[in-house]
């Protein structure tokens, strides 16, 4: 096991994993940049360093200043949390050539799944089912519209390097379509360096389902259940949950077992995602996260299975404690993602916390590394905290989230926790009806406006 990890993140995620590192009796480094010397996780740390100033890109992204803070605090070990550089494979090879352990799979398995194309065809080889689309990127306007009326308009427009919904636009006729190429082109160079798009046939009502897996990286996977993610606006998700409304246990074991069979083939090691779009009755592989994740908290309620101690586990070497059938599912988890931002207008409302009261009680969980008295930067993300709420039935959780949410006190700055006490009395959501375009409608409908 390791000595002392170096968690290069910040937020309610370094305590995340700030809390595995102290049940494991592992010492623990923080680092932070300026604007975050008062954080939480500077705080519980047993050590910590300043890595740079407020901008990411001069601190949580400045690996010359991780790698000094390793060396000069003694860590045997890196969690890259998710986010920053989580799903950077130089990173962890660099990590490697100091001595320096990645907590998170091989840096062959990130780079593959890091391109979307070579992540779609690995998917393919393992028998994963995909969304149609082109075989590999784009390389010309006459190509794209020969391959487009193959598929069939309406056609989504991919970055090969994206993340974060960004790079992505839809053609809905073949008219569009060259604008659509172009316009991706544009935001994929921008935002990662890296203009090959590819097309897939864009579903219209989907489902956003993913799989949740863990592997040791010598032959042993197992998958942990779905999570339902469909509730999301500008391709960003704002409400999970698990078991997904949509599926049954045969379903669910089906599909868990085709993913579970796919990483045991990889060797796959640590903590991953595979995200699939699911209509009809039928799942399309979109693209897999080799990290954490935010909505990991879920997953966590309903096996009672600590996914950042698992991670932490495997990646020092440690074999895989379960097999497929020590994991019992029970009840459902919901996550609501309580962002620092206005309700409707979702515009980032950074500023002091001036009153705090986080909701508690049986089968409520709040993940957040805020205080009152806390000033959020303008610097980074505006989450904010996370709500899980767990419940028998997926009745008695929406219960529960209903009068955690009413308990929910954050004044000072602006939250989307109006947002979901909207959504928590909506019939659609109770009745577990809804897909991934959904929540756009009912805000463009009104839905928040009285
Ligand atoms: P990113 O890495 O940018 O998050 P993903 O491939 O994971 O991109 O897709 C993010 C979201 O975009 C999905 O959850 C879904 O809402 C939407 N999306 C992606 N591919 C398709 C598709 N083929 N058809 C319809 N929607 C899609």
């Amino acid at each position: 096991m390791f000595d002392k990890i170096l968690i290069a993140n910040r937020g309610e995620i370094a305590l995340r994993v700030l809390r595995a590192c102290k049940e494991l009796g592992i010492a623990t480094v923080a680092v932070h940049s300026t604007a975050d010397a008062d954080a939480m996780h500077v705080r519980l740390a047993d050590e910590s360093v300043c890595i740079g100033p407020p901008p990411a890109k001069d601190s949580y992204l400045n690996v010359p200043a991780l790698l000094t803070a390793c060396e000069i605090t003694g860590a045997d070990a890196v969690h890259p949390g998710y986010g920053f550089l989580s799903e950077n494979a130089r990173f962890a090879e660099i990590l490697g050539e100091h001595d320096v352990h990645f907590i998170g799979p091989r840096p062959e398995h990130i780079h593959l799944m890091g391109d979307k194309i070579e992540a779609k065809r690995t998917a393919v080889r393992l028998g994963i089912p995909v969304v149609p689309g082109s075989d590999g990127g784009i390389t010309s306007d006459e190509d794209a519209i020969r391959i487009a009326r193959e598929i069939g308009f309406p056609i989504l427009v991919k970055a090969a390097a994206g993340g974060g919904g960004r790079g992505m636009k839809v053609a809905q006729s073949e008219e569009q379509l060259s604008s659509a190429l172009t316009a991706a082109r544009t935001e994929a160079k921008a935002a990662f360096g890296d203009d090959a798009v590819y097309l897939e046939k864009y579903l219209t009502t989907p489902r956003h389902i993913e799989i949740q897996v863990l592997g040791d990286g010598k032959g042993n996977a197992i998958h942990l259940g779905e999570r339902d993610c469909s509730l999301q606006r500008r391709h960003q998700k704002v409400w999970e949950e698990s078991p997904s409304p949509a599926l049954n246990a045969g379903a669910r074991d089906a599909i868990g077992e085709t993913v579970a069979k796919a990483m045991r083939e990889l060797r796959y090691l640590g903590v991953g995602t595979v995200e699939f779009l699911f209509e009809d009755g039928r799942f399309y592989f979109i693209e897999m996260n080799t990290r954490i994740q935010v909505e990991h908290p879920v997953t966590e309620m309903i096996t009672d299975i600590d996914l950042v101690l698992e991670q932490i586990r495997v990646a020092s070497g440690g074999e895989l404690p379960l097999t497929q059938q020590d994991v019992r599912f029970h009840g459902h988890a919901i996550e609501c993602r309580v962002n620092a931002e206005n309700p409707v207008s979702f515009r980032a409302s950074p500023g002091k916390i001036v009153h705090y009261h986080p909701p508690g009680g049986l089968g409520v969980r709040v993940d957040s590394a805020v205080y009152q008295g806390y000033t959020m930067p303008p610097y980074y993300d505006s989450l904010l905290g996370k709500l899980i709420v767990h419940g028998k039935t997926r009745g008695e959780c929406l219960m529960r989230l209903r009068r955690a949410l009413d308990e929910f006190v954050v004044d000072g700055i602006e939250t989307t926790l109006p947002l979901f006490r909207a959504l928590v009395r909506d019939e659609d959501v109770i009745d577990g009806n809804y897909h991934i375009h959904w929540l756009e409608q009912f805000l463009a409908g009104g839905g928040m406006d009285q």
